[in-house]
């Protein structure tokens, strides 16, 4: 016979062969770490699914990757600024954001430029 054992507490389980907790406690506790578990996913999912559509947009609005634009076609095509890989600071001190392979820069009277990646900023990624 398999000796089985708590999946929360390893502790011996004894009587029905369908238990997997040796107590109420035990279960709850299970049960709330694979919810924590699960919401992390869910962040993590919901997060990536804005940055693939941050890169989409700038992309659509960009396809070279060098273009001025407003701001405000960037938000009424769903950007969401809060949302960003990584950032890329020039030595004249501006601070580019960036979504994978595309970036922008905010400018003045609501301007946006964006840009594509490049292989020498890798040295100046912060
Ligand atoms: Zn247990």
């Amino acid at each position: 016979m398999v000796e089985r054992t708590c999946e929360n507490c390893s502790e011996k389980l004894t009587g029905r062969t369908d238990k997997r907790y040796c107590s109420d406690q035990c279960r709850s506790i299970a049960k709330n770490s694979r919810k924590t578990q699960n919401s992390g996913e869910r962040l993590m999912k919901e997060i990536n699914n804005k940055l693939r559509h941050n890169r989409f947009v700038l992309q659509r609005f960009s396809p070279e990757g060098k273009t001025t634009i407003r701001r405000e076609v960037l938000q009424v095509a769903g950007f969401d600024f809060r949302h960003f890989t990584h950032l890329y600071r020039t030595r004249q001190g501006n601070t580019y954001h960036f979504c994978y392979d595309y970036g922008y820069l905010l400018l003045e009277d609501e301007k946006v430029l964006i840009v594509n990646w490049q292989p020498y900023m890798e040295q100046n990624k912060v």
